[in-house]
């Protein structure tokens, strides 16, 4: 009898009881935000995804203006897959016409959210970049709200996102314990930034589940490059640049090293890679299947390290607070 095909790892999520995929499915490019995207791609997208093991999927209202959300929606129905199968998470907070953290504003959010989703509720409502407003609005007016919707069951878990990861002690340290189940940090542990590998301990401590998105630095760590809008310095993009070219020279894929690196620590429950078609979602999932059966290319990481190191963990400016 032929072995079994080896599946993507599942890692638990804080002390949520959810099992999410070792690679999730970042909708933003659903969106449209990475450059163009049709309907019939991304319903592919999505159904090999759930097909090949992924069950954690990502989006907001911020993303194309609404259009992730209602792209995910409908891919997710088109796969025929049942609902208790998959894992959604979108956000509130973040919006086209900026940010609104309001109580008022973030109960009517999740309504449009289901709708736009064809869902009656998602597993975790995340606040969308929190660094954009008051902290103190956030424990005091947006969690309690989020939690009102919690008991009413229109979302499962509550998260919190953003850049700086000082923000995220600054809340979990102000709110009753369990009210946030979840964090949601990006750019902070890949190749280039492994910052948040020293927040990991207290959030352990805190029982809350890791979230880490953007393993390929949001485009940096590609061979075609980041998107025109990338905040990063030109000496960052330069480095990153150099590094994708090494990859290409020894015939190897910057986008693969990626992954693989930000699999390698088991305390993080997911990566979350932005996805827009078939051949992306097969490439990352072998990329993860490989690491988990063979393990890292460490010749290819070390040089590509030794590339990055003059940039390493350098980050960029985001939100009204200095942390
Ligand atoms: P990313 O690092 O995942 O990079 C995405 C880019 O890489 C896209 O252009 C995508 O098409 C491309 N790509 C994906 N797989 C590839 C492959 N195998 N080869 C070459 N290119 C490939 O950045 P991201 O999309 O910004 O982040 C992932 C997800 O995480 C988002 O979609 C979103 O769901 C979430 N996220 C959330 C926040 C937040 O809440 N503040 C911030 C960033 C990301």
């Amino acid at each position: 009898m032929a072995a079994a095909a080896p599946k993507l790892e599942l890692r638990p999520l804080g002390n949520t009881g959810l099992k999410l995929s070792s690679v999730g499915f970042g909708a933003s490019p659903l969106g449209r935000v990475f450059g163009p995207v049709s309907e019939e791609e991304a319903i592919a997208a999505v159904s090999q995804a759930l097909r090949l093991g992924i069950n954690f999927f990502d989006t907001s209202p911020y993303y194309g203006s609404t259009l992730s959300e209602k792209m995910l929606g409908k891919a997710l129905k088109a796969s025929g897959v049942s609902r208790n199968e998959y894992i959604v998470s979108t956000k509130c907070g973040r919006y086209k016409e900026g940010f609104d953290f309001s109580a008022e504003r973030v109960t009517k959010s999740i309504d449009e959210s289901l709708e736009r989703l064809q869902l009656d509720y998602v597993d975790i409502l995340h606040c969308h970049d929190i660094e954009f407003v008051s902290l103190d609005q956030i424990v005091n007016e947006t969690i309690p709200a989020l939690l009102k919707l919690k008991e009413a069951g229109k979302t499962r878990f509550i998260g919190i996102t953003g850049l700086p990861l000082g923000i995220f002690p600054y809340v979990l340290d102000r709110v009753p314990p369990g009210a946030i189940d979840v964090i949601l940090s990006y750019c902070h542990y890949s190749i280039n930034d492994t910052t948040l590998e020293d927040l990991l301990p207290y959030l352990k401590s805190k029982g809350v589940g890791v979230i880490s998105a953007s393993p390929l630095a949001m485009g940096l760590l590609t061979e075609s490059g980041p998107p025109e809008w990338h905040p990063a310095s030109p000496e960052l993009k330069a480095a990153c640049e150099a590094a994708a070219a090494h990859c290409k020279e020894k015939g190897k894929n910057i986008s693969k090293l990626a992954m693989q690196y930000a699999l390698s620590n088991k305390d993080i429950a997911t990566i979350l890679v932005g996805m827009n078609s078939v051949k992306q979602v097969e490439e990352n999932v072998s990329a993860a299947i490989e690491f988990a059966t063979v393990g890292e290319d460490n010749e290819i990481l070390s040089e590509v390290e030794e590339i990055l190191k003059p940039v390493k963990n350098q980050t960029w400016p985001s939100g009204i607070q200095q942390f």
